[in-house]
């Protein structure tokens, strides 16, 4: 992975709250495996229990967007994800997604699916990460989000304990999730270190996941996170 420096921003620019941007390997969803330039948003309004990325919240700086075009062409990955934190919680992120798709790259976009992604350009790659009971965080999901997604996106859901499967199993069959998107994805949540801002997951074990789903001939895409195999789980900017 390449960690870059973050500039401060032009007085008087469009800018966003930027966490950190990084060169690495896109570690989830379709695209797992594939070289990606990432550029996380700070903050977030949701506090999910199992949360690997709290240090978002308040942690960032101002960057233009133009920088962070220019950045993306100088690295030279087709591939670019916007991430945070929750992006869509800034408004300028709309703006961001627009000049990086207009510069021809291929741009994805993680978002908890609590803010309304319909705004977003229709070239955006939408990986809406639908929130399960135990994360603390379910009754935030915007359900009028699911219309507005079609077959290119990702539909994921981290799956705590069974309650989370079997709510999850639900949703899929009650807004036809398959037949929507490019694939449904489940991960088993990780088990929140020692001293984490938010105290809550104690994690669910990728087997018994794996075994659920195989026991019911579940049509989802099981994952891990790939870049917590290959660098320390704890590892930023990667
Ligand atoms: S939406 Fe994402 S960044 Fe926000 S609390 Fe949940 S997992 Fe963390």
């Amino acid at each position: 992975m390449t960690a870059l420096s973050i500039q401060q921003a032009e007085p008087g620019a469009a800018t966003l709250r930027i966490n950190e941007i990084f060169h690495s390997i896109q570690g989830e969803g379709l695209r797992a495996g594939e070289p990606c330039f990432f550029i996380r948003l700070s903050g977030c309004p949701l506090r999910c229990t199992w949360c690997d990325t709290a240090y978002a919240f308040r942690e960032g700086a101002p960057r233009t967007i133009e920088s962070l075009v220019q950045e993306a062409r100088r690295v030279g990955c087709p591939l670019v994800q916007v991430t945070g934190g929750e992006p869509l919680a800034q408004k300028s992120c709309l703006t961001l997604v627009h000049a990086l798709c207009d510069a021809g790259f291929t741009v994805t976009m993680e978002t908890s699916g609590a803010l309304d992604i319909s705004p977003l350009d229709p070239r955006c790659i939408r990986i809406m990460d639908l929130k399960c009971p135990a994360s603390g965080e379910s009754h935030r999901n915007l359900w009028s989000n699911v219309a507005h997604l079609c077959r290119r996106d990702e539909v994921k859901f981290v799956i705590a304990d069974r309650g989370d499967y079997e709510w999850a199993k639900a949703r899929m069959k009650e807004h036809a999730l398959v037949d929507r998107v490019a694939a449904v994805l489940m991960s088993a949540a990780w088990e929140q270190p020692r001293g984490a801002e938010i105290a809550g997951s104690a994690g669910l074990s990728a087997r018994d996941l794996a075994a659920w789903i195989l026991a019911d001939g579940l049509p989802v895409r099981m994952q891990t996170q790939l870049h917590k195999i290959i660098w320390d789980p704890q590892t930023r900017g990667v």
